[in-house]
């Protein structure tokens, strides 16, 4: 197989196939290296493999061949030159800022991001002296306004968590780069199989790859992908010094995710489209966040920008929290967790417990009401999930 072949590989088969080495056993499934270190034929090859001067495995905090044909495989499937996997999407965020920013840099987040991604950013970054504005993920004139002589960095989510508000990567990318700022974007909710952030201009795409990339609830990961210089040297450098590393173990069941990703996130998508639509029709119900909803107010961008509108939905109930807990405690099949991405439905109450630790000016401004529900929408048959939400509906 020439590498050029490769090239010309289609995503499913990339998904299948990018990043796998072989070893002289003849495995056709990829292998699982679970050892702490290298060892090397002589005193010399060490020191060479130490110095840089010749390349291969030193240690599994910086190298492990399972960990980097998941690295392949991700940044094929993303479009990037270089990818590095995590221990989890939280040390993936810590480490593309820890790489990139210092003392004294200044950051813009969306208002609309995963609620530990905002404690990280106000409570630990701060404290290291990089400040963080705010802003509306949709409003690019606040985007601007809130860019200085020192923001180094544009972070965002899309569709955003748990409102699936979309953001315009294209348009944000621009301004970025106008201002010499870097665009990262965390693509959890979509993965490549539905959006590919990069080749819409992004500088850097961030993953949780406990969510769909695993896509069955099993292990803790995260990724960062982008260039060679800014992610493959910058944020590796971090990584290996401070040692948040993905385990082997781990990177196989990612690598084994990646295989199905494309044909579990078309279905997902299936069952959210029919459970948004009915959830609109039930009574009780107020608004239902789902950007494939013709009345989602960035329907239109999200049919441009994604090739389909996820798994993830959420909805408010006219009875505030109560109304909510009712419907949550009432559920027999879909399961009361925080995780999402997974093959089994899963229903969260933002307001108590992914936001909890947000201040409620907070919540309000992110517009997290205390009636609102996640749902990540699974594999089931999608007639036991509408049976399961009228019994609590009731
Ligand atoms: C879960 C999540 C994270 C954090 O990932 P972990 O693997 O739990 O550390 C980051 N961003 C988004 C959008 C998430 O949903």
């Amino acid at each position: 197989m020439s590498q050029d072949d490769r090239e010309n590989w289609r995503f499913d088969t990339r998904a299948v196939r990018s990043g796998q080495i072989h070893t002289s056993e003849g495995e056709h499934s990829e292998p699982i290296f679970p050892t702490s270190s290298f060892v090397f034929s002589s005193a010399a090859e060490a020191a060479a493999r130490f110095s840089g001067e010749s390349p291969g495995n030193i240690y599994s905090r910086f190298t492990n061949p399972t960990v980097r044909m998941f690295e392949q495989r991700l940044a094929a499937l993303e479009g990037g030159e270089a990818c590095v996997a995590t221990a989890s999407g939280m040390s993936a965020i810590l480490a593309t800022c820890a790489a990139l920013l210092k003392a004294g840099d200044h950051m813009v987040a969306s208002r609309s991001i995963f609620g530990t991604s905002v404690v990280l950013f106000r409570n630990y970054l701060g404290r290291f002296g990089v400040e963080t504005s705010f802003v509306s993920l949709t409003d690019i004139g606040e985007w601007e306004r809130a860019i200085r002589k020192n923001t180094r960095l544009l972070f965002l989510e899309t569709p955003s968590n748990p409102l699936t508000e979309v953001a315009d990567i294209e348009a944000l990318a621009r301004l970025a780069h106008e201002h010499g700022c870097l665009l990262v974007v965390d693509n959890c909710f979509c993965t490549p199989a539905l959006q590919r952030p990069l080749l819409l201009g992004a500088d850097i795409v961030i993953h949780s790859a406990t969510k769909y990339i695993d896509g069955q609830g099993r292990c803790l990961g995260g990724a960062v992908v982008g260039d060679r210089e800014r992610v493959g040297k910058e944020v590796f450098g971090f990584l290996r010094t401070a040692g948040p590393s993905m385990s082997p173990f781990n990177a196989w069941v990612f690598l084994k995710g990646l295989e199905t990703l494309g044909l579990r996130m078309k279905a997902h998508s299936a069952n959210a489209n029919v459970l948004a639509q009915w959830l609109s029709h039930q009574p009780g119900i107020g608004r239902v966040f789902f950007p494939g909803l013709p009345s989602h107010p960035q329907h239109v961008l999200a049919q441009r920008q994604q090739s389909d509108f996820g798994g993830l939905i959420s909805f408010e109930l006219e009875g505030g929290k109560a109304a909510a807990w009712k419907l949550i405690d009432a559920l027999r099949i879909i399961s009361i967790t925080a995780n999402l991405g997974d093959t089994k439905s899963t229903v969260t109450h933002p307001a108590t417990t992914t936001h909890g630790r947000l201040t409620p000016e907070e919540r309000a401004q992110a517009g997290i009401s205390d009636g609102l529900v996640r749902i990540s929408v699974g594999l089931e048959d999608v007639e036991d999930l509408k049976e399961d939400l009228e019994r609590g509906l009731k």
